[in-house]
């Protein structure tokens, strides 16, 4: 399987592998392909609640990608395509990211071609529309930059709701929508539903009225289908908790109450035994500027065996690493207890997760329920792998690693050791040592999460070249702690800026917390020479020279940091953060910026699902699920509107 597919304006398209898939027990693979089904089903809700013309423009642009009979060689045609995959990229017309209106990249005039030479017998336009009233609205949503401008709109001198062109509300207004819910709330005891989470506020003869995502309300139609391969996936489960649940789900979409999608969770965050696992249902509210309104999206997944062993050593040995840290003794834990942390192998992804994909999962959403029954947090193995794979091939590693031997280590040991140094953070680092009575997070305030990173961090760092490691069987040789510090440095002192604009300082916290850490041992290891930029034909790198000398800076550094946290010492985490972290070199940035606009890298990445195909035997039982990787973009977005277009022409 080829990981990288094709790469058009800013966005680049993706493969992830699905390992093992072949390997598992008939049982689950049909279980994995049930619930793939009822995750492709929820496609166009999504589309649906990022604008209400997405589903109208992509069956038009659609039915000119199909039926254009004028020639298909020009630079417009062309332009058209790519504007037809941004759409298609984006779930709709506005970018997914920036969530301004994509622009079509091509005349208008050439748009009048388009209709004038497509073939639109069978075309169903909206009820009571004649098709020339239709096509010139859509033509207007398409071109007129006033129109349908920003999916989401966060300038609080705006009404969010009114200005923002999702179609979560419909002639609300900001303040309605929120006197609305706040009412609501209010009637609400300790353990609230998430009110508003699934459904469309509307105002109908001068009244707020909710349209809810259910069997017989709104989205009907594709919710039908996802229900008839829950129930069939149902019968594949792996376990009586993972029936229960499904069954509340089921229950949920069929009479919408969010009470029974509490239940749901509830009982999905209690399920550990199984190996698949999924999301499926309306999650994150980031689409919706007051964030209230659920997106829909599904995720299938299965555990990763290899990877959840690795996290769970690591857990098991907890208090050792906890007793031999360089942190000062009374900042230790005397009982310690790591967080066993599973990773994942995603086998579909869907809704508000396709293309554009989360490497991480940290759900449910509601506060109390994580309070009260805990969540689950996993990474997805599968999808950090092909991005690491893609990261190998795009030249990136060539222009700024130092040295021949660097790259080697990185090709060779890259992937093992980043994957470890996230095991060691997630798993230990956040969960070690210990606050001084009284001291809590606020005491370093705006600091606190920048120094909460750095701390992970460190302790991931000085650990990666540790003995034990090798002991434990985590790495294969000290070589691969090497690649790691490479990278780190690489990253921390040079490559992460290339994500800062010319001119501006780091705020993100954990570009922070990187940029800390490899400037604080740079300085302090000077005299030592331990880590020194070198120059060559006007290129920048940086060169360690002594690893054993870096890891007891980092030690010495981890122990300083934790004094700070132990003690909520304001005044020295302030005068890190800002000494260190914050400011950028204007010079060195420049090359940077530089260098890396000529690897002419796209910023954004999606991936490809691959495809699942059924096996029955003659009689109709099921016989094996086959996947396959080799259906391109094109063709892919081209059947889902075929096969799972359930709510185009409502
Ligand atoms: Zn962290």
């Amino acid at each position: 399987m080829k990981v990288f597919a094709e790469k058009f304006a800013d966005l680049k398209i993706l493969r992830f592998a699905v390992p093992g898939f072949e390997a598992l027990d008939l049982t689950k693979k049909l279980y994995i392909y049930h619930l793939s089904q009822a995750a492709l089903c929820g496609r166009d809700i999504l589309w649906d609640q990022n604008n209400r013309f997405n589903l109208r423009i992509r069956a038009v642009l659609e039915t000119m990608r199909r039926t254009f009979k004028g020639n298909r060689e020009t630079d417009q045609f062309k332009s058209f395509e790519v504007y037809l995959k941004r759409v298609w990229f984006s779930n709709g017309i506005h970018h997914h990211y920036s969530t301004e209106k994509i622009p079509a990249g091509f005349p208008e005039t050439y748009f009048t071609e388009l209709v004038e030479q497509s073939d639109w017998s069978g075309f169903k336009a909206n009820s009571g529309q004649s098709f020339e009233v239709f096509i010139a609205e859509i033509q207007d949503v398409i071109f007129n930059p006033e129109k349908e401008a920003k999916r989401v709109n966060l300038d609080s001198k705006d009404d969010l709701v009114a200005s923002s062109s999702n179609n979560y509300y419909q002639d609300v207004t900001q303040n309605e929508a929120e006197t609305f819910y706040a009412e609501l709330k209010t009637t609400a005891g300790a353990e609230p539903v998430s009110f508003g989470l699934n459904s469309t506020l509307v105002k109908e003869d001068g009244r707020l009225t909710e349209h809810v995502w259910k069997l017989d309300g709104k989205y009907g139609k594709a919710i039908e289908q996802i229900i008839f391969w829950l129930e069939k996936a149902v019968k594949y489960a792996e376990n009586d908790l993972q029936k229960k649940y499904i069954g509340h789900l089921i229950e949920y979409y069929i009479t919408g109450s969010l009470a029974l999608f509490d239940q749901y969770s509830i009982d999905w965050v209690k399920e550990l035994e199984g190996d698949v696992d999924f999301v499926n249902g309306f999650i994150e509210v980031y689409g919706d500027p007051l964030g209230i309104k659920g997106s829909w999206e599904s995720i299938v997944n299965y555990k990763d065996k290899e990877a959840t062993k690795r996290a769970t050593i690591l857990s098991e040995n907890a208090q050792w690493f906890e007793d031999n840290s360089p942190v000062a003794p009374e900042f230790k834990k005397t009982a310690v207890k790591g967080v066993s942390a599973k990773v994942i192998n995603v086998a579909i992804l869907a809704g508000d997760c396709y293309p554009a994909t989360p490497i991480g999962i940290n759900l449910p959403n509601a506060e109390w329920i994580r309070e009260k029954h805990g969540s689950k947090s996993v990474t997805i193995e599968n999808i950090t792998q092909a991005y690491f794979l893609d990261s190998m091939n795009n030249g990136m590693l060539e222009e700024f690693a130092g040295s021949v031997d660097e790259i080697a280590r990185a090709r060779q040991f890259g992937y093992l050791a980043g994957n470890l140094h996230t095991d060691l953070h997630e798993c230990l680092g956040h969960g070690s040592g210990k606050v001084l009575e009284g001291v809590s997070t606020e005491n370093l305030k705006n600091y606190y999460s920048t120094i909460e990173e750095t701390r992970a961090d460190l302790f991931a760092l000085y650990y990666m070249l540790d003995n034990q490691m090798l002991k434990l069987g985590l790495l294969p040789s000290v070589e691969a702690a090497k690649a790691e510090y490479d990278v780190y440095l690489r990253n921390g002192l040079l490559t992460q800026l290339t994500r800062i604009e010319p001119g501006k300082d780091i705020e993100e916290s954990h570009m922070r917390n990187r940029q800390l850490i490899a400037r604080w041992v740079y300085e302090a290891g000077k005299a030592q020479n331990v880590v020194e930029f070198v120059s060559s034909e006007g290129k920048t790198y940086v060169r360690i020279n002594d690893y054993q000398a870096l890891r007891e800076l980092f030690g010495q550094l981890l122990k300083e940091i934790q004094r700070i946290k132990s003690e909520g010492d304001f005044e020295a985490a302030k005068q890190l953060v800002e000494n260190y972290s914050v400011k950028v070199d204007r010079q060195l940035h420049e090359e940077i910026l530089a260098r890396f606009k000529k690897l002419d890298l796209a910023p954004y990445s999606g991936f490809l699902n691959p495809v699942y195909q059924l096996k029955t035997y003659p009689c109709g039982t099921p016989a094996d699920v086959l996947i396959s990787y080799d259906e391109d973009y094109t063709s892919q977005m081209l059947r889902y509107s075929q096969d799972y277009g359930f709510l185009v022409n409502q």
